[in-house]
This record gives C-alpha cells, sequence and structure tokens, in this order.
C-alpha cells in the first residue's frame, strides 16, 4: 500500500485524506520535512495558493519539496495546488513562490469574480466511464502548456469552452477543479496508480 501525503498547511485537507484512503493508499498530513520524506507521493490540496506559498516558507519546506519533485516524487494538485505545482503563475502576488514541478503558465482566479464557482461535466482522458462532474471554485486555467505536458481535460462550452483544466507531465498532475469533494474516485484513483507504478520501478 503506497503511503500518500497531503500537503496540510492550509485548505482541503481532510476530503483529500478520505478520498487516498477510499482508493487503496495510506493517507497522511503533511506539515514538517520528515513527513515529507516518508511519502511516496504528495497531494496539494485547494485553499489559497497565496497562504500556502507563505506557509511553505514559514514551515521550511518550500526547497524540501522542491528537491523531491526534481527527484522524481509523483505529485497531484487540485485548484490551489495546480497554482502551487505551475513554472509560472499569471495574476498572483509578487512574492509567491511556485514549485515548477510541472511546466505550464497558469492564471489564477481566471474564471472571474462573476463567476466564483460552478460545476461541468467533463470528459478526461485516460478516464472511463460516464464523464466527471467537476467542482470549479475561484479556479485557475491553464494558459500555456509546455511541450512535455499532456492536456487531460479542457471546458466543453460557454465562455470558457477550451480551456485547459487537467494536465499531466511525467509524474505529476494536476487539475483546476476539486474532484475530492464529488464522491468521485477516478481522479485519486489515477494519481494512486501513478504512485504505484513509481514505486516498483524504484523497488
Ligand atoms: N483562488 C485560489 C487561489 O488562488 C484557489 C481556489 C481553490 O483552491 N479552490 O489560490
Amino acid at each position: 500500500t503506497p503511503t500518500i501525503g497531503v500537503l496540510a498547511l492550509q485548505g482541503d485537507v481532510r476530503e483529500h485524506l478520505a478520498a487516498l484512503e477510499a482508493s487503496g493508499a495510506r493517507g497522511i498530513g503533511v506539515r514538517r520535512v520528515s513527513e515529507l520524506e516518508s511519502v511516496d507521493g504528495l497531494v496539494i490540496p485547494g485553499g489559497e495558493s497565496t497562504t500556502m506559498s507563505r506557509l511553505l516558507t514559514v514551515f521550511e519546506l518550500l526547497e524540501p519539496l522542491r528537491a523531491r519533485l526534481r527527484d522524481g516524487m509523483p505529485a497531484y494538485g487540485s485548484c490551489a495546488g495546480m497554482i502551487l505545482l505551475a513554472g509560472e503563475v499569471l495574476d498572483t502576488r509578487p512574492d509567491a513562490q511556485c514549485l515548477g514541478g510541472i511546466d505550464i503558465t497558469v492564471r489564477r482566479n481566471a474564471f472571474g469574480r462573476q463567476v466564483d464557482s460552478f460545476e461541468e461535466d467533463l470528459d478526461f482522458a485516460g478516464i472511463e466511464g460516464a464523464p466527471m462532474r467537476a467542482v470549479f471554485i475561484r479556479a485557475p486555467w491553464v494558459e500555456r502548456v509546455g511541450p512535455g505536458v499532456e492536456v487531460l481535460a479542457t471546458v466543453p462550452e460557454g465562455p470558457a469552452e477550451g480551456r485547459v483544466v487537467a494536465v499531466r507531465e511525467g509524474n505529476v498532475l494536476a487539475t483546476s477543479f476539486h474532484p475530492e469533494v464529488t464522491g468521485d474516485r477516478r481522479v485519486h484513483q489515477l494519481f494512486v496508480d501513478m504512485v504505484r507504478e513509481v514505486a516498483v520501478a524504484r523497488a
């Protein structure tokens, strides 16, 4: 059973832990370097990316986390977690740090203040079955993807039609939306499978 951490500085940590446990992983909250060192993969939850960025510095986790990402640790970021994993962030505070775990440029709060939160049914590449209900809460979108980045989902219709909202590069997965709140475990299952594959390859 892989052990997957959820960065537990701020945001919807419990929902991710529950979704991971329901997907066959052991989930632990990560607040210290020793905890970060003990996990096979890490989820960065939704919340507020500039606050999480500040807390990563305060808790002295920023450089250790960058190091583990460089070393290939699988990571999954939802919403604020996507923002933190990005290589570049638009419309954020000048002092906000990002981790550079995936070669994308994201725009924070991209869907606009008018439409703080909404839901859409999406097709998600590589995930079978019914379309996925995606819940967006002050969500970012992806404005640029690097050459190694796979686009997994886009907004199907409306003013944001075609906007990229799920991506993967190597062992790093990111979604603009929050699968941890819907009871649909397929994204967490995908991430648990990614973590298992890396663990087997390294054993
Ligand atoms: N708007 C938040 C941010 O900029 C993200 C919102 C979320 O994670 N639900 O960090």
